[in-house]
């Protein structure tokens, strides 16, 4: 079985038809949350998971759309763009959203937007990382939010190594190795890699590849720019932060 993991699309339905262009029709598709916020199409992008995801659980952002969740701690511009998704959204795509749940639970892995138990801690390091593999039990934990594509593994003597994957790659897992994998954002990537990050989890061969893929970031700072929406949110696009 293979399975793609989106995280972060934030409304930008060109980089997610990208992703889509390189995985294949029998992949599964699990979403990790943040389908809306910072993006010109937040509609069309909550459409194309809607239609085409197995799983998705809920993103800090989506939770804003919803209920205004956390909007008092958004920056500005992040502010601005939900409020912005807010008047835009359809009352159906704001429903489908609003039926989410904050995690995914397999044998095999979990989906959670930020970490376990703690949906939208940020994991930016090994003492969060041991945080989140002793708040469950899940071999393999898929997560998002912080918009940076790494990996993090506990061995069997407790010890946790980590690696980024600013350029992609290939994890081969190994046995008794428990695996925290932070597949990046497809719509916004703040590793200073720009383009869209995913990742492809094959349960037969054991391996978790992060691919980055182009797609055309001018086109999307048009839409941002012709929606009046902040043109910070366009700039760092092209930069990847
Ligand atoms: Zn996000």
């Amino acid at each position: 079985m293979r399975y793609a993991v989106v995280s972060d699309v934030h409304s930008n339905i060109d980089a997610l038809d990208a992703v889509f262009g390189v995985i294949r029709d029998d992949d599964a598709l699990l979403c990790l949350g943040d389908i809306v916020g910072y993006g010109p199409n937040p509609n069309e992008c909550v459409e194309r998971i809607r239609a085409r995801a197995t799983a998705t659980v809920l993103g800090n952002h989506d939770v804003a759309a919803i209920d205004n969740f956390g909007l008092a701690y958004f920056n500005p511009a992040a502010r601005e763009a939900m409020k912005w998704t807010q008047s835009v959204l359809t009352p159906e795509n704001l429903a489908w959203l609003d039926g989410l749940g904050y995690e995914f639970r397999m044998p095999e892995f979990l989906l959670v937007h930020g970490a376990p138990v703690n949906y939208f801690e940020y994991i930016l390091d090994k003492a969060a990382a041991a945080r989140a593999f002793a708040a469950t039990d899940a071999p393999i934990i898929f997560i998002g939010h912080t918009h940076i594509a790494e990996v993090y593994g506990l061995r069997p003597d407790g010890s946790i190594e980590h690696a980024h994957l600013q350029q992609g790659g290939t994890i081969a897992l190994d046995e008794g190795t428990r695996y925290l994998i932070n597949v990046g954002s497809v719509g916004q990537p703040r590793d200073l890699n720009p383009r869209a990050s995913f990742g492809l989890f094959d349960s037969t061969e054991r391996t978790v590849t992060v691919t980055r893929v182009e797609y055309p970031i001018a086109r999307v700072q048009e839409k941002i720019a012709s929606v009046r929406l902040p043109d910070a949110l366009a700039r760092r696009l092209l930069v990847g932060r």
